[in-house]
């Protein structure tokens, strides 16, 4: 089984003629409310893939926390070390007819999860499989549960997204990174534009103790590396609707692929075609139908 540590979110997107400028009152022409958190998404997108998924996380104590709780649920997420405190984050985005967006994110309840409550559920995370984490909660809250479960040898994939710096002592408890490209030249400032720049980042990853690194290249696919072999995947090619949520599908489905046992290779492959087919869909909680059955794994 699968444990998550992470963030939930409300999105609040909003149509606009014009992203606003500084002082213009402009009227928005839709609004529509999305399920997000890179946390919960992953979560969910592992929970819609059938694995048995457990979250540990903040929901503010309000109308959207409430709501936000019933989805994990529904989409097949235990729920149980899900804490209600504060306000519930929310991204207040901005979607211009030209396509172009802008995003005002308030973390509320997300930076409220305290290394403490991750130690409260050290059982939950020693009795898992492996570890899910990205970078929406606070680091020390992301450290704690890093050393709880290297401690009980439970395997970490760590999402180091939104990008920033992350501690040596970290990385090296690291089983999977997945940056994607902006990512990894923030972690090891370095480029990342060739297949020769990806092998020397990834390189110097491996070299601080990263067990494999995953590079997700948006619609050119996926670049991997571990310390027997490194390739390229190709993307899945569909007509995208909208990225939103790619990465975190992607993360969520490379961590179900390799909890049944497959290969790095072969859930890479897997979360190829998982995350396509959420690129083929609006918002940016991956609307995974519980039935989704991918043939190749
Ligand atoms: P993030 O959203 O975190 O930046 P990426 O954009 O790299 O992540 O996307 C993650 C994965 O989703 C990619 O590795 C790829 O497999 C898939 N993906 C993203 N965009 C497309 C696309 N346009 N067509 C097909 N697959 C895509």
């Amino acid at each position: 089984n699968i444990i998550v540590v992470g963030s939930t979110n409300m999105d609040l997107v909003y149509l606009v003629p014009h992203i606003v400028k500084a002082g213009e009152t402009l009227h928005s022409t839709k609004h529509e409310l999305f399920f997000g958190g890179k946390g919960a998404n992953q979560a969910v997108t592992a929970g819609q893939l059938g694995a048995n998924v457990d979250f540990v996380g903040n929901v503010g104590a309000d109308d959207f926390g409430e709501q936000i709780i019933q989805n994990l649920q529904d989409k097949g997420v235990n729920t149980a070390a899900v804490q209600r405190v504060g306000m519930t984050g929310q991204a207040i985005i901005q979607l211009a007819d030209s396509g172009e967006n802008s995003i005002v994110l308030f973390p509320g309840a997300n930076f409220l999860v305290t290394p403490e409550q991750i130690e409260e559920n050290t059982e939950r995370i020693a009795s898992s499989d492996v570890l899910l984490l990205q970078l929406e909660i606070p680091m020390p809250a992301v450290e704690t549960a890093a050393n709880i479960a290297s401690q009980k040898n439970v395997k970490i994939i760590l999402n180091p997204a939104p990008a920033q710096q992350i501690s040596d002592s970290l990385l090296s408890k690291v089983s999977i990174l997945t940056p994607n490209e902006t990512e990894l030249a923030i972690l090891t400032g370095l480029k990342t534009e060739t297949e020769e720049d990806l092998f020397q980042a990834c390189s110097l990853l491996l070299q601080k103790g990263v067990g494999a690194v995953v590079v997700t290249l948006g619609a050119k696919g996926a670049y991997y590396m571990n310390h027997y072999e490194h390739g390229h995947v190709q993307a899945n090619k569909v007509i995208a609707k909208d990225t939103t949520g790619a990465g975190d599908a992607f993360n969520g489905a490379l961590t179900v692929g390799l909890c049944q046992g497959n290969s790095l290779k072969d859930s890479i492959l897997y979360a190829s075609t998982v995350s396509a087919y959420v690129v083929t869909q609006m918002g940016a909680q991956p609307s995974i139908p519980s039935s989704f059955h991918v043939n190749n794994i």
